[in-house]
């Protein structure tokens, strides 16, 4: 299938193919004729070259590039645009760079609307309540029980608390659940996974060192399947004088990368203080849920006091420039769960969600699942709903992907 390919994107691309084309003061140069060396690759259009990024360092000091210059707006350019595209389709005929391969097909899987595709490419899910985690189909694979589709979105979370207790908690199957959102993430083709652990669920079992050693296992059957990073949750609605010591007490395992704040955004996050302040020391990403349906000023309140690294949804950030540049500024990430905030009625449509204008702000973000049962979308296709409603192009997307990919390498 060809595909038409706008400059533009070919560019965005191009920050993993970095040799097809370079800007300068919005000209673009193509490399159009170089002594062969053993990593350039002759394309049968008009003398084109691929060159691989490493030759690139090379790029005008070895190379002998005739540069062309033209201007983007140029219509006359339909030639390089053909031997581009030719590059694009036939990459992986070239390409031994596993990296550049896969965003090559993710963008084509998204062009193509195919969600199998999506799901055979890396992708991370760095906000996902394990208990929530795994999708209906999972649910009734291990359990035989039928979750039913939402008939309607919901107002609050605790309506939202309300369907799950009557359709999803009953019977109370804790470790079926969580073990079907790491069924989920596998099957997605999720590689770097956040499973987010509630202290609560420590009523599950007999004592905390069952809790850990549950939590232990479940981790060793999946690693090879994927990078794990356990997060730790605490409740905003659950909290008790003994937190501190059982987060301690968690903590203390080096089980954990983050930990994360969630329960009604209206409490505040005053009560947990000592509890991050004491999770800083592990250092540990500190996270916490706000701006999800609390003003944007309560976002930098909240990095502020609990001195965070990341929000959980943030999207409230939207409405005041301010905490737009202050979360810009202070390099704070945000990960975006987009059905989840349809269905929660903080946004009145997938076409109309802020990731992007977040996203082109410059703010990061990452595309994250929430609670896959209720919401009944994956990873994949939560990146292919912001595709389909023309949110982000498949560029945008790609760029967001590899950036979940690298969130703990930053
Ligand atoms: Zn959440």
């Amino acid at each position: 299938m060809r595909h038409q390919y706008h400059l533009e994107s070919i560019i965005l691309i191009d920050k993993y193919l970095r040799v097809l084309v370079e800007i300068r003061n919005s000209e673009i140069f193509l490399p159009k004729m170089f002594v062969s060396s053993p990593t350039a690759i002759s394309l049968p259009i008009n003398n084109y070259y691929y060159i691989k990024t490493i030759d690139f360092k090379n790029y005008g000091k070895f190379i002998n590039v005739l540069p062309i210059n033209v201007a983007l707006e140029s219509l006359s350019f339909e030639r390089d645009r053909k031997a581009l595209s030719y590059v694009i389709d036939f990459i992986e005929l070239y390409e031994d760079d596993v990296e550049v391969i896969n965003s090559i097909k993710f963008v084509k899987a998204l062009q193509s609307h195919n969600v199998d595709l999506l799901a055979q490419i890396p992708k991370s899910d760095l906000h996902n309540h394990t208990t929530l985690g795994g999708s209906r189909k999972i649910i009734k694979e291990l359990s035989g029980k039928t979750i039913p589709p939402l008939s309607k979105r919901f107002n609050s979370i605790p309506e939202m608390n309300k369907w799950c207790d009557e359709n999803v908690k009953q019977p109370n199957d804790y470790k079926t659940r969580v073990r079907a959102s790491f069924l989920q993430a596998k099957r997605d083709g999720i590689k770097v996974f956040a499973p987010n652990i509630a202290t609560c669920a420590k009523k599950n079992f007999q004592n905390v060192n069952d809790f850990i050693e549950y939590i232990r296992c479940l981790i060793a059957e999946f690693s090879e399947d994927m990078k794990i990073y356990p997060e730790l949750a605490v409740d905003r609605n659950k909290y008790s004088d003994d937190l501190k010591d059982l987060v301690k007490k968690l903590l203390d395992t080096g089980l954990f990368y983050s930990i994360d704040l969630t329960g009604d955004e209206n409490l505040g996050v005053n009560n947990f203080r000592e509890i991050y302040s004491m999770a800083k020391s592990y250092r540990i990403i500190c996270k916490a849920h706000v701006g999800e349906f609390v003003d944007a000023k309560h976002i930098i309140e909240a990095i502020q006091t609990l001195n965070l690294d990341c929000v959980q949804h943030g999207i409230s950030a939207i409405s005041d420039n301010h905490v737009m540049e202050y979360l810009l500024r202070n390099n704070i990430p945000l990960t975006i769960c987009p059905s989840s905030n349809y269905y929660l009625s903080r946004v009145s449509s997938i076409a109309k969600h802020p990731i992007r204008e977040l996203y082109r702000f410059g703010i990061n973000v990452s595309i994250c699942s929430d609670d896959i049962v209720i919401f009944d979308s994956s990873i994949s296709e939560e990146y292919l709903k912001l595709f389909s409603n023309k949110v982000l192009n498949e560029y945008e997307l790609n760029k967001i992907r590899i950036y979940g990919l690298n969130f703990y390498n930053n």
